[in-house]
């Protein structure tokens, strides 16, 4: 089944009941419609893109239900990209349209050549006109791409994961059957629609249970407790900053919630025994990625194991692979995780080179995801951990960040010889990016800082830049980030 599906029988259900803030499900259909029918008019069409470049509103909401009505495909862009990601972005998805808020517009204009339609403009044609214009059939079928996300590429430059309307269903379903979520339930998401979890896990999964979904345009901790104690909220899905933040942040009793979701990074044990005591509640962790969903959770009943990713959701498999034959290691062995079931992607959009390297076939047959994350099982508590990773991959806040985007970046700023980036851990943001720099000539660390800002995503920007003599270097002249975090250590105090 389709996302699609799934509204229709809420729709159907519950019409007069909120779905998203304070619009009902059948205000929210009507919306889609009349959204649809402007960004037909707009020249959106079946299988073309639409870029959804906009913080946290309505508009987000409607031209992603509007989009999928089409058969267009949407592809949410971070809200903090700037030029260089946008540009790789939206000419890699080959975008037909942005929609972007008057804070992002100035991003899209620079880049010249894009056809832009106004979050304002959306929200206002949302809520008035026809509704009788009509969806192209047949629907959208569950093979057909819904989105395009694009993920921190390995090789500098990200790759868009295919997402189809079924593997979108699939995700909204497994979070609903592994959290017992129903239409009684209201979810507070303070997380970003731009990413998976936001949009496929959150708002989705509220949509296929009939419940509500609110939402703010950002994270703020204390307004996030305040909006956790209204009497209808129940659930909470964040990233482990987000978490330590609350904790942070609580003055006075709890809000009274029936789940708390986390995952994006490792949670750490501390936070988890902390929230338990001063919450009252053991946060659920899962393990996902955008091009799998879903692929690991806490157990709803319990036991919730701090510092573990739990079991299957519903529907996976996983399996801790040997790295030579790809055949299921036993308890205790570690090994890359591998994944498999409904919600994978198709794969990388245009890009059949990054599709074949993703994926591997088995002796079975079987066609599993490679996550490149290294898990082991533990048999004594049953539960899966993720105990570290194989690609490069600094995750930061929640957000990822590959660091040959940020060393390609700093190496064509005028004085960088050469560039390495690595991940220094923080008790917040779980990890910071750190650079070290071979320099020529004079160095202004804080004028390297301005240039990249102006190019790539605030978050993917070193909290330091360290001026090295010499990078360490392997006898095939790959740079030892080991070494580089070693220096860190001994430097860094923590
Ligand atoms: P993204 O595609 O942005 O969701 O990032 C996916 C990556 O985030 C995974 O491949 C993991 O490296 C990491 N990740 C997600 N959830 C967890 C978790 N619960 N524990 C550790 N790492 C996680």
């Amino acid at each position: 089944m389709t996302l699609l599906d799934y509204f229709d029988a809420s729709l159907a259900e519950r019409p007069g009941a909120y779905a998203v803030n304070d619009v009902t499900y059948g205000a929210l259909h009507a919306a889609t419609l009349r959204v649809a029918a402007r960004l037909r008019e707009r020249g959106l069409a079946r299988g073309e893109r639409i870029a959804l470049y906009c913080e946290n509103r309505l508009a987000f909401v409607y031209a992603f239900l509007a989009a999928l009505r089409l058969g267009a495909i949407v592809v949410p862009v971070n809200v903090l990209y700037r030029a260089a990601e946008l540009e790789h972005v939206l000419g890699d998805a080959d975008a037909r349209l942005v929609m972007a808020s008057a804070a992002t517009r100035e991003h899209v204009e620079a880049l010249g050549g894009c056809d832009i339609v106004d979050a304002a403009s959306i929200e206002a044609c949302a809520s008035d006109g026809d509704v009788s214009a009509g969806v192209p059939t047949p629907a959208p079928g569950v093979d057909d791409a819904a989105l395009i996300v694009y993920t921190s590429g390995t090789t500098g430059r990200s790759k868009g994961a295919v997402i189809t309307h079924g593997n979108l269903g699939a995700i909204a379903m497994q979070v609903v059957v592994a959290w017992r979520w129903t239409a009684r339930d209201t979810l507070y998401a303070a997380l970003p629609l731009f990413h998976i979890h936001g949009l496929g896990a959150g708002l989705s999964g509220s949509l296929l249970a009939g419940g509500r979904f609110i939402f703010d345009e950002r994270f703020d901790a204390k307004h996030t407790i305040e909006s956790l104690r209204r009497d209808d909220v129940t659930m909470f899905f964040g990233v482990p900053t987000m978490y330590v933040r609350l904790l942070e942040a609580l003055d006075g009793p709890p809000p009274a919630l029936r789940l708390c979701v986390s995952g994006s990074a490792a949670l750490a044990s501390d936070v988890f025994d902390a929230f338990a005591q001063r919450f009252g509640m053991e946060i659920l962790e899962r393990y996902g990625a955008t091009e799998f969903g879903y692929a690991l959770g806490n157990r709803y009943g319990g036991p919730r194991v701090g510092g573990s990713v739990g079991v299957p959701m519903p529907g996976m498999r996983v399996r801790v692979a040997d790295a030579a034959t790809w055949a299921a290691l036993g308890p205790a062995e570690v090994g890359e995780l591998l994944v498999e079931g409904p919600s994978v992607c198709r794969g990388y959009w245009n890009n059949p080179g990054a599709t074949a390297d993703a994926f591997v076939t088995d002796a079975e047959g079987t066609r599993w995801f490679k996550s490149g994350d290294l898990a082991v099982y533990d048999a004594e508590h049953d539960v899966y951990r993720i105990v570290g990773r194989l690609k490069e991959l600094i995750i930061t806040g929640g957000f990822n960040v590959y660091p040959l985007e940020v060393e390609n970046e700093l190496n064509r700023l005028p004085g960088v010889r050469a560039s390495a980036v690595v991940g220094l851990p923080d008790a917040v943001r779980g990890e910071l990016p750190v650079a070290f720099v071979e320099v020529e000539g004079t160095f202004d660390a804080e004028a390297l800082r301005v240039a990249l800002a102006e190019r790539l995503a605030s978050f993917k920007i070193p909290k330091t830049i360290h001026v090295i003599e010499a990078l360490p270097r392997n006898a095939l002249g790959k740079v030892e980030k080991h070494r580089l975090r070693a220096l860190l250590e001994v430097t860094q105090p923590r």
